[in-house]
Protein backbone atom coordinates (compact mmCIF):
# COMPACT_ATOMS: atom_id res chain seq x y z
CA UNK A 1 0.00 0.00 0.00
CA UNK A 2 1.49 3.41 -1.42
CA UNK A 3 1.89 6.33 1.62
CA UNK A 4 -0.36 9.24 0.92
CA UNK A 5 1.04 11.93 -0.57
CA UNK A 6 -0.45 15.53 -0.59
CA UNK A 7 -0.21 18.07 -3.31
CA UNK A 8 -1.50 21.67 -4.13
CA UNK A 9 -2.77 21.76 -7.46
CA UNK A 10 -4.94 23.16 -10.20
CA UNK A 11 -5.76 22.26 -13.90
CA UNK A 12 -4.01 23.42 -16.41
CA UNK A 13 -6.97 24.21 -19.01
CA UNK A 14 -8.65 27.40 -17.53
CA UNK A 15 -12.03 26.43 -18.75
CA UNK A 16 -11.59 23.50 -16.53
CA UNK A 17 -10.82 25.82 -13.51
CA UNK A 18 -13.60 28.68 -14.60
CA UNK A 19 -16.47 26.20 -14.19
CA UNK A 20 -15.35 24.16 -11.14
CA UNK A 21 -15.60 25.00 -7.42
CA UNK A 22 -11.92 24.68 -6.66
CA UNK A 23 -8.74 23.45 -8.61
CA UNK A 24 -10.93 21.86 -11.10
CA UNK A 25 -8.71 18.28 -10.24
CA UNK A 26 -12.62 16.53 -10.35
CA UNK A 27 -13.34 17.81 -14.01
CA UNK A 28 -9.95 17.19 -15.41
CA UNK A 29 -9.21 13.49 -14.07
CA UNK A 30 -12.45 12.82 -15.06
CA UNK A 31 -12.15 13.55 -18.54
CA UNK A 32 -8.41 12.37 -18.97
CA UNK A 33 -10.02 9.02 -16.99
CA UNK A 34 -12.83 8.83 -19.95
CA UNK A 35 -10.08 9.50 -23.31
CA UNK A 36 -7.14 9.98 -21.91
CA UNK A 37 -5.97 6.44 -20.82
CA UNK A 38 -5.41 4.33 -24.04
CA UNK A 39 -6.59 3.59 -26.95
CA UNK A 40 -8.37 0.52 -26.22
CA UNK A 41 -11.71 0.24 -26.76
CA UNK A 42 -12.69 -0.91 -22.42
CA UNK A 43 -15.92 0.88 -21.58
CA UNK A 44 -15.56 3.69 -19.32
CA UNK A 45 -18.31 5.55 -17.27
CA UNK A 46 -17.74 8.16 -14.29
CA UNK A 47 -20.07 8.85 -11.44
CA UNK A 48 -20.95 11.96 -9.96
CA UNK A 49 -23.55 14.18 -8.44
CA UNK A 50 -26.03 15.92 -11.00
CA UNK A 51 -28.32 18.37 -9.62
CA UNK A 52 -31.70 18.21 -11.18
CA UNK A 53 -32.88 21.67 -11.71
CA UNK A 54 -36.77 21.41 -12.13
CA UNK A 55 -37.09 19.40 -9.05
CA UNK A 56 -33.62 21.08 -6.94
CA UNK A 57 -32.60 17.63 -6.50
CA UNK A 58 -29.33 15.88 -6.47
CA UNK A 59 -28.26 12.43 -7.86
CA UNK A 60 -26.09 10.10 -8.66
CA UNK A 61 -25.54 9.93 -12.60
CA UNK A 62 -22.84 7.95 -14.98
CA UNK A 63 -21.49 9.85 -18.19
CA UNK A 64 -19.10 8.84 -20.73
CA UNK A 65 -18.83 11.29 -22.69
CA UNK A 66 -15.98 14.08 -22.01
CA UNK A 67 -18.69 16.80 -22.66
CA UNK A 68 -21.26 15.09 -19.87
CA UNK A 69 -19.15 15.37 -17.45
CA UNK A 70 -20.01 18.82 -17.12
CA UNK A 71 -23.61 17.90 -15.89
CA UNK A 72 -21.07 16.37 -12.63
CA UNK A 73 -18.69 19.88 -11.78
CA UNK A 74 -19.13 21.74 -8.91
CA UNK A 75 -20.28 21.38 -5.01
CA UNK A 76 -23.80 20.70 -4.39
CA UNK A 77 -24.17 21.01 -0.63
CA UNK A 78 -26.92 18.75 0.29
CA UNK A 79 -27.03 15.09 -0.42
CA UNK A 80 -26.90 13.13 -3.19
CA UNK A 81 -29.55 10.16 -4.23
CA UNK A 82 -28.01 7.08 -4.74
CA UNK A 83 -30.81 4.66 -6.07
CA UNK A 84 -29.84 2.48 -8.08
CA UNK A 85 -25.67 3.08 -8.82
CA UNK A 86 -23.87 0.59 -6.72
CA UNK A 87 -25.87 -2.73 -8.69
CA UNK A 88 -25.36 -0.68 -11.89
CA UNK A 89 -21.63 -0.18 -10.91
CA UNK A 90 -21.37 -3.65 -10.10
CA UNK A 91 -22.63 -4.87 -13.70
CA UNK A 92 -20.27 -2.96 -15.47
CA UNK A 93 -17.29 -4.16 -13.30
CA UNK A 94 -18.08 -7.91 -14.19
CA UNK A 95 -18.46 -6.95 -17.18
CA UNK A 96 -14.79 -5.79 -17.37
CA UNK A 97 -16.16 -2.09 -17.44
CA UNK A 98 -13.69 0.60 -16.03
CA UNK A 99 -15.30 2.98 -13.65
CA UNK A 100 -14.87 6.42 -11.90
CA UNK A 101 -16.76 7.05 -8.68
CA UNK A 102 -16.97 9.80 -7.48
CA UNK A 103 -18.63 11.39 -4.22
CA UNK A 104 -18.85 11.63 -0.54
CA UNK A 105 -16.54 9.95 1.52
CA UNK A 106 -19.60 7.78 2.77
CA UNK A 107 -21.19 7.08 -0.71
CA UNK A 108 -17.11 5.69 -1.33
CA UNK A 109 -17.33 3.82 1.35
CA UNK A 110 -20.85 2.46 0.47
CA UNK A 111 -19.88 1.42 -2.75
CA UNK A 112 -17.35 -0.80 -1.19
CA UNK A 113 -18.74 -2.63 1.01
CA UNK A 114 -21.58 -3.04 -1.60
CA UNK A 115 -18.90 -5.18 -4.22
CA UNK A 116 -17.09 -6.39 -1.28
CA UNK A 117 -20.12 -8.33 -0.44
CA UNK A 118 -21.84 -9.09 -3.58
CA UNK A 119 -19.12 -11.20 -5.77
CA UNK A 120 -17.42 -8.84 -7.50
CA UNK A 121 -13.70 -9.64 -6.83
CA UNK A 122 -12.00 -7.72 -9.47
CA UNK A 123 -12.12 -3.94 -8.03
CA UNK A 124 -8.65 -3.37 -10.07
CA UNK A 125 -11.18 -1.37 -12.79
CA UNK A 126 -12.83 0.82 -10.20
CA UNK A 127 -11.07 4.19 -9.33
CA UNK A 128 -12.56 5.97 -6.50
CA UNK A 129 -12.39 9.88 -5.89
CA UNK A 130 -13.67 11.79 -2.83
CA UNK A 131 -14.17 15.33 -1.96
CA UNK A 132 -13.21 16.47 1.44
CA UNK A 133 -16.69 16.78 3.53
CA UNK A 134 -17.88 18.62 6.10
CA UNK A 135 -21.17 17.49 5.94
CA UNK A 136 -24.07 17.62 3.69
CA UNK A 137 -27.57 19.17 4.44
CA UNK A 138 -30.91 17.76 3.50
CA UNK A 139 -32.98 18.31 0.37
CA UNK A 140 -35.43 19.95 2.96
CA UNK A 141 -32.92 22.73 3.91
CA UNK A 142 -32.64 23.43 0.35
CA UNK A 143 -36.45 23.27 -0.49
CA UNK A 144 -37.03 25.70 2.71
CA UNK A 145 -34.40 28.34 1.65
CA UNK A 146 -35.52 28.30 -1.78
CA UNK A 147 -38.41 28.80 -1.10
CA UNK A 148 -38.31 31.98 0.81
CA UNK A 149 -35.97 33.33 -1.83
CA UNK A 150 -38.51 32.93 -4.53
CA UNK A 151 -40.89 34.80 -2.03
CA UNK A 152 -38.26 37.80 -1.14
CA UNK A 153 -37.11 38.53 -4.42
CA UNK A 154 -40.72 37.37 -6.28
CA UNK A 155 -39.24 35.36 -9.11
CA UNK A 156 -38.54 32.14 -10.06
CA UNK A 157 -35.50 30.26 -9.51
CA UNK A 158 -34.23 28.32 -12.18
CA UNK A 159 -30.74 27.44 -11.31
CA UNK A 160 -28.09 27.46 -8.16
CA UNK A 161 -24.28 27.44 -7.99
CA UNK A 162 -22.78 26.74 -4.44
CA UNK A 163 -19.57 27.92 -5.33
CA UNK A 164 -19.23 30.81 -7.15
CA UNK A 165 -16.00 31.69 -9.37
CA UNK A 166 -17.19 35.38 -10.11
CA UNK A 167 -15.39 36.39 -7.06
CA UNK A 168 -11.88 35.64 -5.50
CA UNK A 169 -11.71 31.91 -4.67
CA UNK A 170 -9.36 32.26 -1.72
CA UNK A 171 -11.76 34.78 0.25
CA UNK A 172 -15.29 34.62 -1.71
CA UNK A 173 -15.20 31.51 -3.66
CA UNK A 174 -18.07 30.23 -1.05
CA UNK A 175 -20.63 32.28 -2.20
CA UNK A 176 -23.38 31.12 -4.34
CA UNK A 177 -24.70 32.43 -7.21
CA UNK A 178 -28.92 32.51 -8.07
CA UNK A 179 -29.97 32.55 -11.28
CA UNK A 180 -33.43 33.49 -12.12
CA UNK A 181 -36.16 33.12 -14.46
CA UNK A 182 -35.83 36.48 -16.15
CA UNK A 183 -32.70 35.76 -16.61
CA UNK A 184 -31.01 38.27 -13.60
CA UNK A 185 -28.21 36.45 -11.20
CA UNK A 186 -27.70 37.43 -7.90
CA UNK A 187 -24.34 36.49 -6.18
CA UNK A 188 -25.01 35.51 -1.63
CA UNK A 189 -22.23 36.29 -0.06
CA UNK A 190 -21.46 33.48 2.62
CA UNK A 191 -21.32 35.70 5.71
CA UNK A 192 -24.42 37.04 4.91
CA UNK A 193 -26.80 34.72 3.14
CA UNK A 194 -28.83 32.42 5.51
CA UNK A 195 -27.99 28.98 3.86
CA UNK A 196 -24.72 29.53 4.29
CA UNK A 197 -24.40 30.75 7.42
CA UNK A 198 -26.37 27.75 8.64
CA UNK A 199 -24.24 25.07 6.29
CA UNK A 200 -20.99 26.83 7.26
CA UNK A 201 -21.85 26.94 11.31
CA UNK A 202 -22.57 23.23 11.13
CA UNK A 203 -26.33 24.14 11.85
CA UNK A 204 -27.94 22.12 9.02
CA UNK A 205 -25.88 18.67 8.38
CA UNK A 206 -27.39 15.37 8.50
CA UNK A 207 -27.19 13.74 11.52
CA UNK A 208 -24.59 11.01 10.73
CA UNK A 209 -22.28 13.89 9.94
CA UNK A 210 -21.43 15.04 13.68
CA UNK A 211 -20.18 11.85 13.77
CA UNK A 212 -18.35 10.56 10.53
CA UNK A 213 -16.34 7.51 10.64
CA UNK A 214 -14.32 8.94 7.46
CA UNK A 215 -13.14 12.16 8.30
CA UNK A 216 -9.46 10.96 9.31
CA UNK A 217 -5.78 10.81 7.69
CA UNK A 218 -6.65 7.26 6.58
CA UNK A 219 -8.79 7.71 3.92
CA UNK A 220 -11.35 5.42 2.03
CA UNK A 221 -10.94 6.72 -1.39
CA UNK A 222 -8.09 6.34 -3.99
CA UNK A 223 -7.67 9.76 -4.59
CA UNK A 224 -9.35 12.92 -2.10
CA UNK A 225 -9.84 16.18 -3.72
CA UNK A 226 -10.88 19.71 -1.68
CA UNK A 227 -9.76 22.93 -1.22
CA UNK A 228 -6.21 24.13 -0.39
CA UNK A 229 -7.58 27.30 2.14
CA UNK A 230 -4.71 29.25 3.34
CA UNK A 231 -2.85 28.75 0.00
CA UNK A 232 -1.98 32.43 0.02
CA UNK A 233 0.84 31.69 2.36
CA UNK A 234 2.65 29.24 -0.37
CA UNK A 235 1.81 30.97 -3.76
CA UNK A 236 2.09 34.68 -4.96
CA UNK A 237 0.34 34.82 -7.77
CA UNK A 238 -2.74 36.42 -7.17
CA UNK A 239 -4.37 35.02 -10.20
CA UNK A 240 -3.95 31.78 -9.35
CA UNK A 241 -5.13 32.32 -6.34
CA UNK A 242 -8.69 34.32 -7.62
CA UNK A 243 -9.21 30.85 -10.13
CA UNK A 244 -8.77 28.42 -7.17
CA UNK A 245 -6.23 26.01 -5.26
CA UNK A 246 -7.11 22.35 -5.09
CA UNK A 247 -5.88 19.94 -2.19
CA UNK A 248 -5.07 16.23 -3.19
CA UNK A 249 -4.40 13.56 -1.20
CA UNK A 250 -3.20 10.28 -3.44
CA UNK A 251 -3.70 7.46 -1.05
CA UNK A 252 -3.22 3.92 -2.81
CA UNK A 253 -1.88 2.54 -5.39
CA UNK A 254 -4.22 2.22 -7.78
CA UNK A 255 -4.51 6.48 -7.46
CA UNK A 256 -0.83 6.84 -7.55
CA UNK A 257 -0.65 5.03 -11.29
CA UNK A 258 -3.86 7.44 -11.95
CA UNK A 259 -2.40 10.51 -10.54
CA UNK A 260 0.93 10.31 -12.53
CA UNK A 261 -0.62 9.33 -16.03
CA UNK A 262 -2.50 12.61 -15.46
CA UNK A 263 0.59 14.29 -14.15
CA UNK A 264 0.46 16.30 -17.85
CA UNK A 265 -3.12 18.09 -17.63
CA UNK A 266 -2.70 19.04 -13.78
CA UNK A 267 -0.09 21.82 -12.00
CA UNK A 268 0.71 20.21 -9.16
CA UNK A 269 3.41 20.51 -6.36
CA UNK A 270 4.16 18.47 -3.13
CA UNK A 271 2.63 19.78 0.06
CA UNK A 272 2.68 19.24 3.45
CA UNK A 273 -1.38 17.66 4.65
CA UNK A 274 0.00 19.57 8.38
CA UNK A 275 -0.34 22.66 6.74
CA UNK A 276 -3.82 22.59 4.93
CA UNK A 277 -5.11 21.18 8.72
CA UNK A 278 -5.70 24.58 10.46
CA UNK A 279 -8.22 25.72 7.52
CA UNK A 280 -9.56 22.41 6.74
CA UNK A 281 -10.61 20.56 9.93
CA UNK A 282 -12.51 17.45 7.64
CA UNK A 283 -9.18 16.18 6.79
CA UNK A 284 -9.08 14.39 10.32
CA UNK A 285 -12.23 15.02 12.38
CA UNK A 286 -16.11 15.34 12.14
CA UNK A 287 -17.52 18.95 12.93
CA UNK A 288 -18.96 19.52 16.14
CA UNK A 289 -22.41 19.54 16.76
CA UNK A 290 -23.41 23.11 17.70
CA UNK A 291 -25.95 23.54 20.36
CA UNK A 292 -28.29 25.62 17.77
CA UNK A 293 -28.49 22.44 15.27
CA UNK A 294 -31.92 21.43 18.02
CA UNK A 295 -33.40 25.20 17.69
CA UNK A 296 -32.96 25.03 13.65
CA UNK A 297 -34.31 21.67 12.99
CA UNK A 298 -37.36 22.38 15.81
CA UNK A 299 -38.14 25.66 13.64
CA UNK A 300 -37.73 24.82 10.20
CA UNK A 301 -40.96 23.95 9.64
CA UNK A 302 -42.37 27.12 11.45
CA UNK A 303 -40.20 30.40 10.43
CA UNK A 304 -39.34 31.74 7.22
CA UNK A 305 -35.26 30.88 6.80
CA UNK A 306 -34.38 34.59 7.45
CA UNK A 307 -35.68 34.63 10.82
CA UNK A 308 -34.62 30.62 11.07
CA UNK A 309 -31.10 32.40 11.02
CA UNK A 310 -32.00 34.91 13.48
CA UNK A 311 -33.47 32.64 16.23
CA UNK A 312 -30.35 30.27 15.44
CA UNK A 313 -27.61 32.89 15.95
CA UNK A 314 -29.08 35.51 17.55
CA UNK A 315 -29.12 39.28 16.13
CA UNK A 316 -25.90 40.59 18.07
CA UNK A 317 -23.76 37.57 16.75
CA UNK A 318 -25.33 37.98 13.02
CA UNK A 319 -24.68 41.41 13.09
CA UNK A 320 -20.94 40.70 14.07
CA UNK A 321 -20.46 37.79 11.21
CA UNK A 322 -22.08 40.01 8.87
CA UNK A 323 -19.79 43.07 9.76
CA UNK A 324 -16.68 40.66 9.67
CA UNK A 325 -18.00 39.21 6.16
CA UNK A 326 -18.32 43.07 4.43
CA UNK A 327 -14.55 43.90 5.88
CA UNK A 328 -13.14 41.05 5.00
CA UNK A 329 -10.90 38.33 7.16
CA UNK A 330 -7.45 40.12 5.87
CA UNK A 331 -8.58 43.85 6.47
CA UNK A 332 -9.93 42.65 10.15
CA UNK A 333 -5.80 41.31 10.92
CA UNK A 334 -4.43 44.33 9.53
CA UNK A 335 -6.70 46.69 12.09
CA UNK A 336 -5.61 44.65 14.80
CA UNK A 337 -1.85 44.81 13.82
CA UNK A 338 -2.60 48.52 13.92
CA UNK A 339 -4.75 48.84 16.77
CA UNK A 340 -2.93 46.25 19.00
CA UNK A 341 0.81 46.97 17.59
CA UNK A 342 0.64 43.25 16.75
CA UNK A 343 3.57 41.67 14.47
C1 LIG B 1 -21.13 18.40 0.72
C2 LIG B 1 -19.72 18.83 0.47
C3 LIG B 1 -18.92 19.26 1.52
C4 LIG B 1 -17.59 19.66 1.28
N1 LIG B 1 -16.79 20.04 2.33
C5 LIG B 1 -15.50 20.37 2.09
C6 LIG B 1 -14.60 20.71 3.17
O1 LIG B 1 -14.98 20.72 4.33
N2 LIG B 1 -13.32 21.03 2.84
C7 LIG B 1 -12.86 21.01 1.55
O2 LIG B 1 -11.69 21.30 1.31
N3 LIG B 1 -13.67 20.69 0.52
C8 LIG B 1 -14.97 20.36 0.77
N4 LIG B 1 -15.77 20.00 -0.28
C9 LIG B 1 -15.16 19.84 -1.62
C10 LIG B 1 -15.07 21.12 -2.42
O3 LIG B 1 -16.27 21.87 -2.33
C11 LIG B 1 -14.83 20.80 -3.90
O4 LIG B 1 -15.87 19.99 -4.38
C12 LIG B 1 -13.58 20.04 -4.10
O5 LIG B 1 -12.54 20.88 -3.70
C13 LIG B 1 -13.41 19.58 -5.56
O6 LIG B 1 -13.36 20.66 -6.39
P1 LIG B 1 -13.02 20.52 -7.92
O7 LIG B 1 -12.88 21.89 -8.45
O8 LIG B 1 -11.91 19.55 -8.13
O9 LIG B 1 -14.27 19.75 -8.56
P2 LIG B 1 -15.79 20.14 -8.71
O10 LIG B 1 -16.18 19.98 -10.12
O11 LIG B 1 -16.12 21.42 -8.13
O12 LIG B 1 -16.49 19.00 -7.85
C14 LIG B 1 -17.24 17.97 -8.38
C15 LIG B 1 -17.11 16.74 -7.53
O13 LIG B 1 -17.87 16.88 -6.34
C16 LIG B 1 -18.79 15.79 -6.22
N5 LIG B 1 -19.97 16.30 -5.52
C17 LIG B 1 -20.52 17.54 -5.61
N6 LIG B 1 -21.61 17.62 -4.83
C18 LIG B 1 -21.77 16.41 -4.26
C19 LIG B 1 -22.74 15.86 -3.38
N7 LIG B 1 -23.77 16.57 -2.92
N8 LIG B 1 -22.59 14.58 -3.01
C20 LIG B 1 -21.56 13.82 -3.47
N9 LIG B 1 -20.61 14.29 -4.30
C21 LIG B 1 -20.72 15.55 -4.69
C22 LIG B 1 -19.05 15.39 -7.67
O14 LIG B 1 -19.51 14.06 -7.74
C23 LIG B 1 -17.67 15.54 -8.26
O15 LIG B 1 -16.87 14.46 -7.91
C24 LIG B 1 -17.09 19.63 -0.05
C25 LIG B 1 -17.91 19.22 -1.10
C26 LIG B 1 -19.21 18.81 -0.87
C27 LIG B 1 -20.06 18.34 -2.01
S1 LIG C 1 -19.54 14.29 6.71
FE1 LIG C 1 -19.22 12.09 6.53
S2 LIG C 1 -21.25 11.23 6.85
FE2 LIG C 1 -21.56 13.39 6.34
S3 LIG C 1 -21.86 13.37 4.12
FE3 LIG C 1 -19.69 13.79 4.52
S4 LIG C 1 -18.73 11.75 4.42
FE4 LIG C 1 -20.92 11.42 4.64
Amino acid sequence: MAEMQTYIAWANDSNILGSSASGGIFQALAKYFLTGLSTDDVERTVYGSWQDNQRFEVKHLGVYKQEDVDLLIGSKYYQSRMEGIYPEIKKKLLNNQMILFSGTPCQVAGLKSYLKGSGVKEISKLLTIEVLCHGVSSRKVILHYLEWLEKKSGKKIKDLHFRTKKRRWYDKGSSMEIYYNDGSMRIMNRYADPFYLAFNHSMSLRPSCYSCRFAKIDRIADITIGDFWGAEKYIDDKQKLHNGIGLVMVNSDTGREFWEKAAGIITSFPADIQKAIPRNGAIIKPVKKPTSRQIFFDSLDMCEFNELIVKCFGRKRLMKIRIKGAIGEERIKQIKRTVFHRT
